[in-house]
């Protein structure tokens, strides 16, 4: 990070006042890191920037000793006092999330924890999220459908049932930590002492190690395993949203709950079709004679093939007919859109001799009255571009 240029206000970063309390800048950061996770948010080229800018002032505000230096001394303060913000040396955002998001050793070890339990250190976390992107077409969107997902996520081994021990060998309190959990650790700093409790690197919080660990997992008591599962797709979906499984992302820690399963939904395109909410638009050639006399028309449907469409006399180029409840079903549970018909009038092109003689017969009798437009200029360029 350059230190040149002008830094932003944490307070600021994370969307809370100066005298937030330390719950609303813990909830701030929460809500801001869900946002930005790269599994969720993979479209944003930022977020792993923005998301480091906010872990920064995080862990700055969430500190009263470096909360109160940075209250009166601003950015300058801290740097003078040797903070360094934590995460530039890590690798990969996967490491940063590793942090964040659980995994032995977090300084927040409890932040995404089970809601509203505080939790100590090292104590039950809840898994992280997962996001997968699945692919459907406009009729399965139109209709609703199933699709089956794929994905890798931490499950618990099933060999050790989670307890890291080979089964039928005896788990002992960790020896580092006392059975704790915890570790702690005093720094100086200009500013005075700072105490730091961090999850015991030993037993991973849990205060207590297998003796001979679980061959499967290695003592992890956790795996990563590719999971496959079918998710309902709700009639109506639009390209890009998610759906959102309670439950079926990574699994928790230390007894923790499991993260959530996100499904991005992408609705590829259908060439004969724009969608515009729950109506569809489609145009409709229609020859400038027939556009005269009146005829029908087929018209395709998303999901029940072609249906007739009646045509006046006399209909316009760009003319819009509607045919009730053949768009998108609503994912409100309102009444389906509309197919919107544009009317595209052809001008017949390449005329042979007799039909040029029967089209200078319909010309030479045209009088005011059928040709005449009451549309102003404004009207007519509105309806060219589809207003
Ligand atoms: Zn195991
Ligand atoms: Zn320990």
């Amino acid at each position: 990070m350059s230190t040149g240029q002008a830094r932003r206000d944490y307070y600021e970063i994370l969307g809370v006042p100066r005298t937030a309390s330390e719950a609303q800048i813990k909830s701030a950061f929460r809500r801001l890191a869900r946002e930005l996770h790269p599994d969720v948010n993979d479209q944003d080229p930022n977020a792993e920037e923005k998301f480091k800018e906010a872990a920064e002032a995080y862990e700055v505000l969430s500190d009263s000793e470096r909360r109160a230096v940075y209250d009166r001394y601003g950015h300058e303060g801290l740097r003078s006092g040797g903070y360094s913000p934590n995460f530039e040396g890590f690798g990969s955002m996967a490491d940063i999330f590793e942090t964040f998001f659980g995994g032995a050793g977090s300084p927040f070890g409890d932040l995404f924890g089970a809601a509203g339990g505080r939790g100590r250190p090292g104590g039950p976390t809840q898994g992280g999220d997962v996001a997968v992107r699945a692919q459907i077409d406009l009729a399965e969107a139109a209709r609703g459908c199933t699709v089956p997902v794929s994905l890798e996520a931490i499950v618990l081994c099933e060999h050790c049932h989670g307890n890291g021990a080979e089964p039928g060998t005896p788990i002992e309190t960790c020896a580092q930590c006392g059975g704790s959990g915890q570790l702690r650790s005093v720094s100086r700093t200009p500013f005075g002492q700072v105490m730091r409790t961090t999850v015991c690197d030993s037993c991973g919080g849990d205060g207590r190690v297998a003796t001979k660990p679980c061959r499967t997992c290695h003592g992890r008591g956790r795996k990563v395993q590719r999971v496959k599962l079918t998710v309902d797709v709700p009639a109506g979906i639009a390209d890009g949203q998610r759906i959102r499984i309670t439950g079926r992302g990574h699994v928790g820690e230390h007894g923790g709950p499991p993260g959530d399963l996100y499904v991005e939904v992408r609705v590829r395109e259908d060439p004969r079709f724009m969608r515009d909410g729950d109506d569809l638009v489609t145009a409709v050639d229609v020859p400038a004679p027939l556009a005269a006399l009146g005829t029908t028309v087929a018209v395709p449907t998303v999901v029940d093939g072609e249906v007739e469409l009646e045509i006046p006399a006399g209909t316009q180029p760009h003319e819009t007919f509607k045919v009730r409840g053949k768009g998108m079903p609503s994912l409100r549970g309102r009444r389906s859109g509309d197919l919107q018909v544009i009317v595209n009038v052809i001008v017949p092109r390449q005329l042979n001799r007799e039909q040029r003689e029967l089209m200078e017969q319909v010309a030479n009798s045209l009088g005011e009255h059928n040709v005449r437009s009451e549309e102003g200029v404004f009207g007519k360029l509105r309806r060219a571009f589809g207003g």
